[in-house]
């Protein structure tokens, strides 16, 4: 079974946000709970204030998992290995390496 590396789930709500998660760098999931297990359906970064980042998306799904990160690679990483391992059916495009750096993807055989 996969595992995520993230804490939560936590609802996706105002409330639950505020009282969880920083400002800052950091990587979430978000998605569905179905009969106990938490189902990711997106995968994002926040390269500068998750707790912002994660109130823009309350009232599109039902929670959260996230992570603090100190560097914009961890966080990048991070994401990467999300997207490849559960491949979150609303995450069309790769996650995008944050801007002014040239960071790899870890995943191996992947070109980005
Ligand atoms: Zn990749």
């Amino acid at each position: 079974m996969l595992i995520t590396g993230l804490d939560g789930p936590f609802a996706l709500s105002d409330e639950d946000i505020d009282g969880n998660v920083k400002d800052g760098i950091g990587v979430y999931a978000l998605g569905h709970e179905k009969e106990g297990r938490f189902c990711i359906l997106f995968v994002g970064r926040a390269d500068y204030d998750l707790n912002d980042r994660l109130h823009q998306h309350v009232g599109e799904y039902e929670v959260f998992k996230f992570r603090h990160f100190t560097t914009l690679r961890d966080a990048f990483e991070k994401e990467c290995k999300l997207y490849h391992d559960f491949a979150p059916p609303d995450n069309h495009v790769h996650p995008e390496r944050p801007i002014g750096t040239d960071y790899r993807c870890p995943a191996s055989g992947c070109s980005h």
